[in-house]
């Protein structure tokens, strides 16, 4: 039977169908390797994705064959091989670890790190038992490392979290603004709708803003290559050209914004030809962006790792945002500030409370009627939800470095690849006292960095619910068996909840029984969604929200945030901000003369435990390229030839070899390298060996993006 599903790789969430790999009057479907797998295709009636795929979810059956973990496994120490345990044995253990640790290090000595590739019930469930039976906030997920620079930026202007457009956005919008976001290959389904509309409409603009000159560049009408930092001046200088040609909006910021006036002073200092100097583009191109802006009805801005991943975060989507409010672009169609998650549940991450600072309904353990609200639900008495907010992603490879942090929990994420400053991440991950990694593939980088490994089932496998990048919500229904013993991560936590003798709080029988709890947290907040339930998204199929309960019927077009332009702070109105750029945490100097930019690849996921099994994808990008511009190249003595060229990359912290790429596509004095290999991949070839832990002093997101590098010419790799 052909059943409905999500793509479990990115934030677009495209919808699809699955089949087994017996059809009727059919050959039988089988992966690279010569096995029976089940079929994908699009979902025409997923209103994401209409139908479009990309390589990534048209190969993911194939990937959920591959490196399986599917017992339990046991070792004393890291020096230890590992050996098969029970379930029994294994929940025991971690259950005495957390005893012991609340004892030795008190509750916050107990870290879990977990990620975008989680569940909305795998989420909540870690929630409650962290956050609320252990009374520690020390949950965080990969998420820390995306995306959570546009959650404080969406809480600060705003007054709440939540992307306000959706993808039918696309389709309306005059002129895109596309910012730090590599669309065409890192979320090519929203490209693809974008640059439909894009190539149909004359009238319509395309803006990239990027030091690189990819995929998503070479489709628009104006590239802006600015130097990697220059993010906020750009934005103040185009902010300084619309208000100096008097194309604002008064009205609108008179009656639903406010601190303007300050804003208004300070981007007074943003002159066209200065921003143009330290931005590295020419007037002419600055001001072609304002007007395109300014002869807009309809300004949609999309935005990723390339404003997020910064020691300026949350300044940058401030500063993007006010060029929205100062516009009156949002809460109308084809318009508004849109941030691209990266997995395909940080959204439903961030509504379960999934980060440290946040808990369940866009709630923070910061005020005082939240917690209570939470503590009520989950019939824990009062004052057991700690009032500061937990370990970040980084402070918790910290406190493993310190001895603070007794118990590391990781679940479906690695770690080991993906942190900043990955020798020093392997250093503290050596010295963590107790590691628990709760993943479906094995081995992987940080399984070798593991006390006791827990198999856990994955996408198909279990049944639960993802939201994608535009609020929709879709149920992944389980269609085959988990491989060995894997269980649902949601039924991990629930059972070592229950061995601490949380009975009550962890009585669920089923993934649907936790997401009716949860939803219940969602009434009357900005995202509430007491109308969804697993049942309804069987038979209505995927749902955006907010969804109440009065919501009886599907709505069928795409759903905005703020379009009645109040705005869930004390005051209803949204806040403007002003803010100067810092720059990089750490620019180029004569020692490290070159400025690292890390990113995706189209083919590739994140740290490849899924697509580096895919022959046609391992063929697309076979190994790990540093692109350099060509005047840079020869400066170094790298000719362009036929010949392979190898060069040692080294930043302050470590080093890594790469072959190089010579192209234009990337600005004289910056390189790229892409972030998907690890140790297991190929040899010192880690972005990570060279990139800072430096973050954004609010978002606490680190600055992935961009370091000081310099580069020496190698001939043997
Ligand atoms: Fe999956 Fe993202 Fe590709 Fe869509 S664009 S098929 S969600 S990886």
């Amino acid at each position: 039977m052909t059943q409905k599903t999500l793509c479990p790789y990115c934030g677009v969430g495209c919808g699809l169908e699955v089949l087994p790999p017996a059809q009727p009057g059919k050959a039988v479907h089988r992966d690279s390797d010569g096995n029976p797998t089940w079929q994908v295709r699009g979902d025409r009636a997923h209103r994401s994705s209409k139908g479009m795929v990309c390589v990534k979810g048209a190969t993911i059956t194939e990937s959920t064959e591959k490196n399986r973990l599917q017992y339990p496994l046991l070792r004393d120490s890291l020096s230890d091989s590992f050996r098969r345990v029970s379930w029994e044995e294994a929940l025991d253990r971690i259950a005495t670890e957390i005893k012991t640790v609340r004892l030795t290090h008190g509750s916050d000595g107990i870290c879990m790190y977990g990620s975008g590739q989680l569940q909305t019930e795998d989420y909540y469930t870690a929630q409650k038992l962290l956050k609320g039976c252990l009374g520690t906030n020390n949950f965080d997920a990969n998420s820390r490392l995306c995306m959570s620079s546009a959650v404080a930026g969406y809480m600060q202007s705003f007054g709440s979290d939540g992307p306000p457009c959706c993808y039918d956005d696309l389709e309306q919008t005059d002129c895109a603004f596309l910012i730090g976001t590599n669309t065409a290959d890192c979320h090519p389904i929203v490209f693809n709708r974008l640059r439909k509309h894009h190539k149909r409409n004359r009238h319509v603009k395309m803006i990239v803003v990027d030091p690189r000159k990819t995929k998503t560049a070479e489709a628009a009408d104006l590239h802006l290559a600015i130097k990697p930092g220059t993010d906020i001046d750009l934005l103040n200088g185009i902010a300084y050209l619309l208000m100096s040609w008097e194309k604002i909006e008064t009205i609108f910021m008179d009656e639903c914004t406010k601190d303007f006036s300050h804003y208004a002073e300070v981007i007074r200092h943003y002159p066209p030809a200065l921003v143009a100097r330290k931005c590295g583009i020419t007037i002419d191109q600055l001001e072609t962006a304002a007007r395109y802006w300014a002869n807009s009805e309809r300004v949609l801005s999309l935005w990723s790792m390339g404003m997020n991943q910064s020691s300026e975060g949350t300044a940058k989507v401030r500063t993007l945002i006010n060029l929205h409010l100062m516009t009156a672009n949002i809460g109308k169609p084809g318009a508004g500030p849109f941030s691209l998650t990266g997995q395909p549940n940080a959204m439903g991450g961030r509504e379960a409370g999934g980060l440290a600072h946040i808990l369940p309904g866009y709630r923070m353990v910061k005020n005082p009627q939240h917690r209570a609200t939470v503590e009520q639900a989950w019939h824990l008495p009062e004052g057991r939800i700690n009032p500061n907010p937990g370990r970040d992603a980084w402070e918790m490879i910290r406190g493993l470095e310190t001895g603070e942090v007794g118990l590391f929990w990781v679940a479906a994420t690695n770690p080991a690849v993906s942190m900043p400053d990955i020798e020093r991440t392997k250093k503290a991950l050596l010295k963590s006292r107790f590691t628990v990694y709760q993943d479906a593939y094995y081995p992987t980088e940080t399984a070798a960095y593991a006390h006791l490994v827990l198999p856990a089932a994955q996408w198909g496998e279990k049944t639960g619910i993802m939201t994608n990048s535009e609020r929709v919500v879709t149920l992944c229904p389980a269609f085959r068996n988990p491989p060995g013993q894997a269980k649902a991560d949601w039924e991990i936590f629930a059972e070592v909840g229950r061995r601490l003798g949380f009975t009550e709080q962890f009585s669920f029988t089923s993934s649907a029984d936790v997401y009716q709890e949860f939803v219940e947290l969602t009434r009357n907040r900005l995202c509430d969604m007491t109308g969804l339930s697993h049942e309804r998204l069987q038979q209505e199929g995927a749902i955006q929200w907010p969804c109440p309960e009065s919501e009886t019927a599907t709505v069928a077009s795409g759903k905005r945030l703020y379009t009645d332009l109040r705005f869930p702070t004390n005051d209803g109105r949204a806040k403007f901000a002003a803010f100067h750029s810092n720059g990089l945490a750490e620019p180029e100097d004569e020692n490290y003369p070159f400025v690292l930019t890390t990113g995706r690849l189209y083919g590739h996921w994140h740290t490849q435990t899924r697509t580096g099994h895919i022959p046609k994808i391992t063929k697309m990008h076979p190994y790990p390229e540093l692109e350099i511009h060509p005047r840079d190249a020869k400066n170094l003595g790298l000719e362009e030839t036929k010949e392979e060229k190898w060069v040692e990359a080294r930043s302050r912290r470590g080093k890594a070899r790469f072959r190089v790429k010579i192209t234009k596509a990337i600005a004289p004095g910056t390189i790229f390298i892409p972030m998907h290999w690890g140790a297991l991949w190929a040899d010192n070839a880690e972005a990570n060996a060279l990139t800072h832990p430096e973050s954004c002093p609010i978002s606490k997101q680190p600055e992935l993006k961009a370091c000081a590098v310099q580069l020496i010419p190698i001939s043997d790799p």
